[in-house]
């Protein structure tokens, strides 16, 4: 599945109506004050900028819509027909705003998060099946989800860190390899080879071409000096690998030995 190539899931929560999740945000909301002056021009004070008084008794407003699961309605499907996916009526499902342009929400559906902040549905049988065992007591997943001998925290940092210290050795391997066919070719960048920032920026990718084929891994630009191996303008072009791959061409890397 892409969305593990792409992002890690730090959260999910299971949705059944409008307003469940813990972002929608939806009652009684207060006007914030940019919100408040573009409604209410008249009262901004030139001098003096907004009254104290008048903020306090900034007016509120009903927010009737979830903020991430938003209703469903579109106007060529009734809201009385029913769901291809769970038979239930169309007027009780949500919508939600993915990368790949939008998602329908059935009831029970879970909404994952990524470690970017993007969201999307994942149906409840797949849910269990992937997740379910490392639910953590509250009812949902998130960074600190053990599987008993070790949270997705400490894993993730594992990850990071065994990543680094083997690129490192490998950069310096690189320096000193005489032939190309010795060079792994080992490289970080801020950027995909098409120019455009890992994952929206904030991340970058690190690059090793090993004799069994291309590996990579993104992290946030916080980890950024951990990596001492040769910084790129952008990253060499991914060869279209999943994490699947990485680990046969690992596994096949270290079963034939290094060069
Ligand atoms: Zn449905």
């Amino acid at each position: 599945m892409t969305l593990y190539r792409k992002t890690a899931l730090i959260e999910a929560h299971q949705w059944f109506k409008n307003g469940d999740h813990p972002h929608d945000r939806v009652g009684k909301q207060e006007l914030d004050e940019v919100a408040l002056l573009s409604a209410h021009p008249e009262l901004l004070d030139e001098a003096q900028g907004m009254v104290g008084p008048v903020l306090e008794n900034a007016p509120t407003y009903e927010r009737l819509e979830g903020a991430v699961v938003r209703f469903f309605r579109r106007p060529d499907v009734s809201g009385d027909a029913k769901c291809r996916h769970c038979d239930a009526a169309m007027h009780v499902h949500g919508w939600i705003d993915t990368l790949e342009g939008g998602h329908i929400v059935c009831p029970g559906d879970w909404i994952a998060t990524g470690s970017a902040g993007e969201r999307w549905p994942i149906k409840p049988g797949i849910f269990a099946a992937t997740y379910a065992d490392t639910r953590s007591p509250a009812g949902g997943v998130d960074e600190n989800t053990s599987d008993g001998y070790h949270t997705f925290k400490e894993l993730y940092r594992y990850r990071l860190l065994y990543n680094a210290a083997l690129f490192n050795e490998w950069a310096r391997r690189d320096e000193k390899a005489t032939r190309l066919e010795d060079c792994f070719g080992v490289h970080k960048s801020t950027r995909h080879s098409d120019g455009e920032p890992a994952f929206g920026g904030g991340w970058f990718v690190v690059v090793a071409t090993l004799p069994t084929g291309q590996i990579t891994n993104h992290y946030e630009m916080a980890d950024w000096d951990l990596f001492h191996v040769p910084v790129r303008e952008r990253a060499a072009t991914w060869d279209g690998h999943t994490p699947a791959d990485v680990a046969d061409r690992l596994a096949r890397f270290i079963c034939g030995g290094a060069k």
